[in-house]
Formats: structure tokens, C-alpha cells, sequence
């Protein structure tokens, strides 16, 4: 298929759910106002059965035009690729020789965090052709280190030697750098997220509609492999779930968040989703069961959702829920609760979370790595997706647009809009980098604007 092609399709689809946002937003306004409640919410009751009807013939799409086989293979290759280049970097003929880069697993944060944490030193290794050296000694969530969690990131390069190890910024030729968070880089590099390979690109677009957070998951890929013991324990515990697919994944993040870095979400915001995306399942298939799978920080959830939801079948573990909470997070069973929780949740075939969290965010990453295309398997509650200290997050103006009221932007063609969020009601906030203008844009009329990098090539790793 074209670019052109997949683009559109993808468009059409993501404008349809535009349209509903808008619609039901607006209307769900003026039912509290008056007599015409009634009326109101059977409209939009009939509204909301055309949207699921035009989402449901639409996801047929990619499944009959042919086109299935190849995505699927092509994904699968393209992944094949960038593994192969990551197994070459992390493991250079001459480890003595070969230039370095030092990420320290100290960053005192949650788990998802200190992932993101190892990927933007990855990228920054596979950018800079440098081999990614990881210190996790006397880490939060396994003393012992990451090795005794994880496979290392190398097999053959571990140590810096007695090399002098140079702050980044550095020069080209420093041969072994350390560098800081990348809350605190100076002279952010352009290839950091959201910035995918430019070799790549026109292939990955081809196949998925989200390439950014497509690219962040082959890093995670790549370093998150658990030792035979850890897996074997996440498998344990899997077996006797009875997960079983059709399923939604709902991560519900509440403890030491909510107040400080996002707002709190009841329950049934996130169960709307549920129930809408069951009804329009149902269009197209038997539903034996309405399985959703709860990750939580709270088990308190849980028990509200069993007591409130009595028609779901609702799989979540009290137990690790407990073990997740703010005061018992940091252990090597907290770890292996939350390592089963993120292998379920991306296991799913929709995720419903609040982007604002880094579990949340991870657990989307990992859905792009183990599908083609997961850039419509995943509802945010908040924030659209992001990477922690990313570069510039641009949309661009596909279509003119004049301002309706004060609130609003006026867009012209090809407008670049720096983007700070989606309000899920048909339009998002941003500043029109034209104008300088900051303000609301209807969000259909923008589109997605890649940022393309070029990366070494890493043509000795293709063979
Ligand atoms: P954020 O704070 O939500 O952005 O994500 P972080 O990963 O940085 O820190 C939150 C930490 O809380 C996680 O790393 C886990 O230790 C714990 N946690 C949060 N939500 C869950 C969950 O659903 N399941 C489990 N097992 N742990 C969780």
C-alpha cells in the first residue's frame, strides 16, 4: 500500500472518533440544561450507534485489502532490523576499543521512568555509535542490579576499562561519556524523541500510524528480556489467570500521583471505554465475556470495580496492587508484580489509561512492539502520548481555519502548532509557531508532523 493510502485510511478513522468527541461533548453540555434532556441523550444514543458502526466496518479495512500479510511481515522485518543493529552496537568486536556511553540506573523514580530513563541513553547510544554501558548497582527495585532481572544489554561489553569518563556535552572523540537525565541535557540533541531514523521512516509509516512511540518500543524491546526465573514466575502467576483475548487493559494510577502530577479519574471514566468498545465489538462478533484485565497502585480499585461491575469479568490481583502502593513500591517483588501487570496490559487488545503515567506510556510502548500497529489499541483519559523530556511535539494544518470565538486559532495551510495536549472534545490546545499564537485548533484539521533524524545506518549489522 502507499503512504498515501495508509495515511488516509488511518485518518478518516481518527476523524471519525474526532466527530464523536465533538458531538457528544457538546450535547452532553446542554442535558443538564433543560426540558429537551430526554431528547438530547436519545440523540446522542443514536449518534454514538452510527459512530460504532462506521469504526467497525473501517477496522475491516486493513484486514481485507489485501494488504494484511505484508504489514504483518513487514513490521516483523523492520523490528528484525533494528534489533540486529542494537545486538551489533551493545556487542563491538573490540570492547577495549569501541567508544561508550554510561547511563546510571540511580534516577530516584518509579520503574517506568527509569525504563525511559535506559531508552533515551539507548537512543543516544544508537545515534552516537556508541556501545550503552548500564549501571544498576544498588538499585531501587533489586539491589543486586539489573542483570539479576534482566538479560544484560550485552553480552560482551560491560566494563569501561580504565577509561576517563567525560560529562556529556562532549567532544566526538571523547571516548567514553557519561551523561546526565534528560530532564537536565544542555543542548538537547535533535535525534531524542519524538525523532525517528530517516532510513526507516517511509517504511515504519507504512505499517503503523504512531512511528514515535513504534521506535521507543523496539528500545524496550530490546533491553526488557527477563531471566528464565523472573519469566517463569510471570508466567506462573499468568497461567492460572484465565486471560484470555477479547480483553481490555485498564490502568488505573492513583496513590502518590493524583494532586501532584495528574488529576484524579473515577472509575467509570475509564469503564465508558470499556463498555464502548464491547458494544462495538459486538457488531462484529459473539462476546462470551467482558474481560478486562485492572492494573492498579490502589487495590482499593479493584474491589470497586468487582462490586460496581458485576456483568465484567475483572482479573487483577489485590495482591500486587498492594505491593505497587507509594510506601511498598521498591522491592524485588513489587517488580515482578508490575512486570506481570505491563506484560498483560500490552497483552490486550485495548488499553485504557491516563498518559500521564510512565506505566501507562510503557505499557502503549510495549502493545507497539508486540503488533503491527497499535496507534488505535490505546485510550488516554489525559494526556496524549508523550516522551518524558522530548523534543518540540508538532502538528500540522492540513486544512484552513478561522477562528469561531477568542479561544480559538486561526490556521492556515501547512501551519506548524506546537501541541500541549488533545481536550478529547474535538479540539486541542497549541501554539501556531506563524502567529505565536496560543489557543484552541479543531484537531481534525491537523495532522501528525514526523520528525526525521539521520541515524547511522549500521550497514555492517543488515548482514
Ligand atoms: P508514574 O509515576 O505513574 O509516571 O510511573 P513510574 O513507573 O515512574 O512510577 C510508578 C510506580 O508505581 C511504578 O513503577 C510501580 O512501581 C508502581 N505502579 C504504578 N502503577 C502500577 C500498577 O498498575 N501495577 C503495579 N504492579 N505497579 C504499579
Amino acid at each position: 500500500p502507499s503512504e498515501e493510502y495508509e495515511s488516509l485510511r488511518r485518518r478518516v478513522y481518527s476523524n471519525t472518533k474526532e466527530l464523536w468527541y465533538f458531538v457528544n461533548h457538546e450535547l452532553s453540555k446542554l442535558v443538564n440544561d433543560d426540558v429537551q434532556t430526554d431528547k438530547i441523550k436519545s440523540i446522542l444514543d443514536q449518534v454514538a450507534d452510527r459512530k460504532r458502526s462506521l469504526l467497525s466496518d473501517q477496522e475491516k479495512l486493513p484486514e481485507l485489502d489485501g494488504y494484511h500479510e505484508w504489514r504483518v511481515t513487514e513490521a516483523a522485518n523492520v523490528s528484525d532490523l533494528v534489533q540486529r543493529r542494537l545486538k551489533y552496537l551493545q556487542n563491538p568486536s573490540d570492547c577495549k576499543d569501541a567508544r561508550k556511553v554510561i547511563c546510571n540506573l540511580n534516577k530516584g523514580c518509579g520503574f517506568g521512568c527509569q525504563l525511559h530513563h535506559i531508552v533515551y541513553c539507548l537512543i543516544f547510544a544508537y545515534a552516537t555509535e556508541r556501545t550503552l554501558i548500564l549501571n544498576s548497582k544498588g538499585w531501587r527495585y533489586n539491589n543486586k542490579g539489573w542483570e539479576y532481572v534482566f538479560h544484560p544489554i550485552s553480552d560482551t561489553c560491560v566494563s569501561v576499562y580504565d577509561d576517563k569518563v567525560v560529562q556529556w556535552p562532549a567532544s566526538y572523540d571523547a571516548k567514553v561519556v557519561s551523561l546526565p537525565f534528560i530532564d537536565s541535557i544542555s543542548q538537547k540533541p535533535k535525534f531524542l524523541p519524538l525523532a525517528i531514523p530517516s532510513d526507516l521512516a517511509h517504511r515504519i509509516v507504512r505499517f503503523n500510524g504512531d512511528p514515535a512511540s513504534w521506535w521507543i518500543g523496539q528500545m524496550l524491546k530490546y533491553v526488557l528480556k527477563p531471566k528464565e526465573e523472573t519469566q517463569k514466575a510471570i508466567n506462573e502467576t499468568i497461567a492460572k489467570l484465565n486471560f484470555k483475548n477479547p480483553i481490555v487493559g485498564v490502568h488505573v494510577r492513583r496513590t502518590d500521583k493524583v494532586g501532584t502530577e495528574a488529576a484524579f479519574h473515577h472509575l467509570h471514566e475509564y469503564m465508558q471505554h470499556v463498555q464502548h468498545y464491547y458494544e462495538q465489538l459486538q457488531l462484529s462478533r459473539e462476546v462470551d465475556a467482558r474481560r478486562v484485565y485492572l492494573a492498579t497502585d490502589d487495590a482499593a480499585v479493584l474491589e470497586e470495580a468487582r462490586k460496581k461491575y458485576p456483568t465484567y469479568t475483572i482479573l487483577g490481583d489485590a495482591g500486587v496492587a498492594q505491593t505497587a502502593a507509594t510506601h511498598r513500591r521498591y522491592s524485588p517483588q513489587s517488580l515482578r508484580g508490575l512486570l506481570r501487570d505491563l506484560h498483560l496490559l500490552s497483552r490486550c487488545d485495548l488499553l485504557v489509561a491516563t498518559f500521564s503515567s510512565q506505566v501507562g506510556r510503557v505499557a502503549y510502548e510495549m502493545m507497539q512492539a508486540n503488533r503491527p500497529d497499535a496507534s488505535q489499541d490505546a485510550v488516554s483519559l489525559d494526556d496524549i502520548y508523550y516522551f518524558g523530556g522530548q523534543n518540540a511535539h508538532d502538528r500540522r494544518a492540513v486544512m484552513p481555519h478561522t477562528a469561531l470565538d477568542h479561544h480559538q486559532l486561526d490556521l492556515q495551510m501547512g501551519d506548524l502548532i506546537g501541541i500541549a495536549g488533545n481536550h478529547w472534545n474535538g479540539f486541542g490546545r497549541g501554539t501556531n509557531k506563524r502567529t505565536n499564537l496560543n489557543g484552541l485548533v479543531p484537531w481534525y484539521k491537523t495532522a501528525d508532523h514526523l520528525v526525521l533524524y539521520p541515524f547511522p545506518e549500521y550497514r555492517h549489522a543488515s548482514t
